[in-house]
């Protein structure tokens, strides 16, 4: 699986902000080393940032006059949420894993939040106008993709989360299939609640292709959203995945144990592929 990325998405930084340039950094300095092969984003287009989200919204973005805690004004973002958004739909272009920040599946059709400007995935999923399942494995509620694309026939959103941030996702809600765990599963109970789902969602929906909104923080020592996930859990996720013989793009989304979203994101993407398992690195 190649990777799309541009160093100049390291290039922003609030002081003390958990989503920080380092967790991609270290990630791509990894895969490096593995051989990853990397393409380069080009910048979304200001009609396909339309595809998905209010005139006034984007607006906003542009002329840095949105106000949220979680989502600093940083100078440029607009550049920089367009790069993450025109990675995200260059990686659903081929197969391909975006590697992109900032990340997208808070932000809904008319606001941002949770470190989400743009929502990448979901620009990339309309952009390419095929069925699509949506798998959502961040350990927070993908909200922002679920209120653009609720109700969508030819659409489905699945997301297994935690109770916390931002509180949305409570249950399955028409094509929306949500688990909230309410306090740290085994991996057993997580990879069963997954499998059951697939089957479910397999049995009752129609698609074509698989979008993932891969977040890492779902990780054991995530500080964010834990879900007590191991390295070797997203090899297994991925194989999960990968088993469902669709093509599959996927979207980087939260993460926050630097030192291991390389291997994190490498053993997801040897499952997918169905490559022999490396275990924890
Ligand atoms: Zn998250």
């Amino acid at each position: 699986m190649e990777f799309v990325f541009s160093e100049k998405c390291l290039d922003y930084r609030a002081p003390g902000h958990p989503e920080n340039p380092e967790r991609v950094k270290l990630m791509v300095d990894f895969l490096e080393k593995k051989g990853a092969v990397f393409v380069e984003p080009k910048i979304c287009r200001e009609r396909d940032l339309k595809l998905i989200h209010t005139p006034g919204h984007i607006e906003k973005v542009k002329n840095n006059s949105f106000s949220d805690p979680d989502c600093p004004n940083y100078k440029n973002i607009y550049f920089y949420a367009r790069l993450a958004a025109g990675a995200a739909i260059k990686a659903a272009e081929k197969e391909r894993f975006s590697l992109m920040r900032p990340p997208g599946h808070h932000a809904g059709p008319d606001y941002v939040k949770g470190f989400c400007y743009f929502n990448n995935i979901a620009l990339a999923v309309e952009k390419t106008g095929r069925p699509t399942l949506i798998i959502d494995f961040d350990g927070h509620h993908g909200n922002g993709t679920q209120d653009i694309f609720m109700g969508r026939q030819d659409i489905t959103y699945m997301s297994l989360h935690k109770n916390i941030f931002p509180g949305t996702g409570l249950r399955i809600q028409d094509n929306c299939y949500n688990h909230r765990f309410q306090k740290e599963p085994k991996e057993k109970n997580y990879l069963e609640v997954m499998n059951r789902f697939l089957k479910k969602i397999t049995s009752e929906r129609n698609f074509e292709q698989i979008a993932v909104s891969a977040g890492f923080d779902g990780f054991a020592r995530d500080p964010l959203a834990s879900l007590g996930l191991q390295s070797s859990s997203y090899y297994k996720i991925g194989r999960m995945i990968g088993k469902l013989g669709c093509p599959v793009f996927a979207v980087l989304e939260g993460g926050y144990v630097a030192e291991h979203m390389g291997e994190n994101v490498y053993n997801f993407v040897q499952g997918l592929e169905g490559n022999k398992e490396s275990g924890p690195l």
